[in-house]
C-alpha cells in the first residue's frame, strides 16, 4: 500500500466545497490532503447580502488563506480548465496539472438574465443594484416593485426576502407602494411544505403583496409584464428578478443533465464516474439552497473519507431543506423534511432551530462562521 497521502481536490470554495473541507479535517485528518481549487481570495456570506440594501446586515468577507491555515489545506488560486478522469488530473486555466485520488466539484451555478428590462439579481452587487429601488421607493418616484422568479432551479428565499422587506419599508415609511411578487410555484416555498407556505402566504398577505401563483412572467414592453397562463398584464416601475442558473461548465464531464446540472446518488458520486464526486448548485438536485449544498457536501466528504481508509460509515443524504427567511420584522426559522409517502414535514418557528441560528443552515461551515465572527467581534 502506498504511504503517499490520499489527495482530495475539492474545485470551488463557496459553501459546498467549505463545508466539505471542514467535514474532511474532521472525519480524515492525517489521512487525506486537501487542495481547494479556487480563483477567489474571500469567501462571502451571500444570503446576508439580501439584507443590505435596507441597511439591516453587512456580509462578512472571509479570508480563504485564513481559512487555509486553519483547515491545514492547501489553497491554489487558480480556475478549473478540464478534468482528464482517465488520468485522474484536474488541469487549470493557468496551466498548472493537479492530481487526484477524489475529486470533488463544487463550482456553484452560473447566472443568466431571465427577463429584459429588469434588475436581475446578482449576488455580487445586490446593494448596489436594490439600493437605488429602495432609494426610489422612499423619494415616491417609484409606486409599483414586481418580485420575479423565473422557471427552473432557482435560489427561492432571496426574492422573497426582498419582496417582504421592500413591502416592510413602505409601511414604515407611510408610502403606498403597489408590490407584487409573481412564482411558477403552486404556493409560496411550496418545496418547503404546506406549513411554511401557509405562513409565508399569510405573511405576503398582511404586507399586501399580490402574490400571483403557477405563473409565467414575459415582459411585453418596458414596464409591463405579462403573466400566463393568467393572462394578467402588470403595469410595474420596476421588476427585480432572480436569474435563471445553469451549472458551471465543467469540460471533461459528460455526464451532464439539462442545463450542465451532474446527477449524483445519495452518497454525493458524480453518477458513471468513479472517484468524482458533486455537491451545491452544480447538482441536479432541483432546488438551489445552501443547506441542501452542504448536507450533499457532508455525505461527499464522508464517502471520500471512507474511500481514504477513515474509519467512517458514509451515510446517504437524507434531503432537509432548513432556511431563515429575513422579513424586515422577527426572522421565521422554516423545515421541510421529505417524508417518504407522507410527503413533506413541514415547520416554521419564531425562535432559531438549529445552533448558532446561521442563514445557512450548515453541520461544519455553520459553527466555523460563527467562531470567526466572534472572534472578529472581540
Ligand atoms: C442572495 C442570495 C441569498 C441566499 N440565501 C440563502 C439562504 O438564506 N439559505 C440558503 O440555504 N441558501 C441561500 N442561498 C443559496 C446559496 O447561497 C447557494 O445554494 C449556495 O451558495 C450553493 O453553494 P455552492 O458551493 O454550490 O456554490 P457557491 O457558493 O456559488 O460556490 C461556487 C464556488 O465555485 C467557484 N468556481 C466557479 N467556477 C469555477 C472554476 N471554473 N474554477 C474554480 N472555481 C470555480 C466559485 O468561485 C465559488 O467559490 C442564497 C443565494 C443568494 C444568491
Amino acid at each position: 500500500m502506498s504511504s503517499d497521502p490520499f489527495q482530495v481536490l475539492i474545485v470551488g470554495a463557496g459553501v459546498a466545497a467549505l463545508e466539505a473541507a471542514l467535514a474532511l479535517r474532521d472525519q480524515a485528518a492525517g489521512t487525506v490532503q486537501t487542495t481547494l481549487l479556487a480563483p477567489e481570495a474571500y469567501f462571502s456570506d451571500r444570503p446576508v447580502r439580501v439584507g443590505e440594501p435596507f441597511g439591516h446586515a453587512v456580509a462578512h468577507e472571509y479570508s480563504l488563506r485564513q481559512i487555509a491555515a486553519d483547515l491545514d489545506l492547501h489553497h491554489q488560486v487558480d480556475s478549473l480548465g478540464w478534468v482528464d478522469t482517465d488520468a485522474r488530473r484536474v488541469h487549470t486555466t493557468g496551466k498548472a496539472e493537479l492530481p487526484y485520488d477524489a475529486l470533488l466539484l463544487a463550482l456553484g451555478a452560473r447566472q443568466l438574465p431571465s427577463l429584459p428590462h429588469t434588475i436581475t439579481i446578482d449576488p455580487a452587487r445586490l446593494d448596489e443594484q436594490l439600493h437605488g429601488v429602495i432609494q426610489d421607493l422612499e423619494g415616491g418616484w417609484v409606486h409599483s416593485i414586481a418580485f420575479v422568479i423565473p422557471p427552473g432551479g432557482v435560489w427561492p428565499l432571496p426574492i422573497y426576502e426582498l419582496a417582504l422587506m421592500t413591502a416592510e419599508r413602505a409601511y414604515d415609511m407611510n408610502i403606498d407602494a403597489s408590490i407584487s411578487l409573481v412564482t411558477p410555484e403552486a404556493a409560496p416555498l411550496a418545496v418547503l411544505g404546506d406549513a411554511v407556505s401557509d405562513a409565508v402566504r399569510r405573511l405576503l398577505h398582511d404586507r399586501q403583496i399580490r402574490t400571483v401563483t403557477s405563473g409565467h412572467c414575459s415582459m411585453v414592453k418596458p414596464g409591463e409584464l405579462m403573466v400566463l397562463p393568467h393572462d394578467l398584464r402588470l403595469a410595474v416601475d420596476r421588476v427585480v428578478a432572480l436569474p435563471e442558473l445553469h451549472a458551471a461548465a465543467v469540460p471533461g464531464i459528460s455526464h451532464a443533465e439539462e442545463g450542465g446540472f451532474l446527477s449524483v446518488d445519495g452518497h454525493s458520486r458524480v453518477i458513471g464516474l468513479e472517484r468524482v464526486y458533486a455537491a451545491g448548485d452544480i447538482t441536479s438536485f432541483p432546488v438551489k439552497f445552501g443547506a441542501m449544498a452542504a448536507l450533499q457536501a457532508d455525505a461527499a466528504a464522508a464517502s471520500i473519507a471512507a474511500l481514504a481508509g477513515a474509519p467512517v460509515d458514509p451515510q446517504p443524504v437524507k434531503p432537509v431543506l432548513t432556511g431563515v427567511l429575513w422579513t424586515g420584522h422577527r426572522p421565521l426559522y422554516l423545515r421541510g423534511r421529505v417524508a417518504g409517502s407522507h410527503g413533506i414535514d413541514s415547520e416554521v418557528s419564531l425562535t432559531p432551530l438549529w445552533s448558532p441560528p446561521s442563514k445557512i443552515h450548515a453541520r461544519y461551515l455553520g459553527p466555523y462562521l460563527d467562531s470567526l465572527n466572534q472572534a472578529l467581534a472581540e
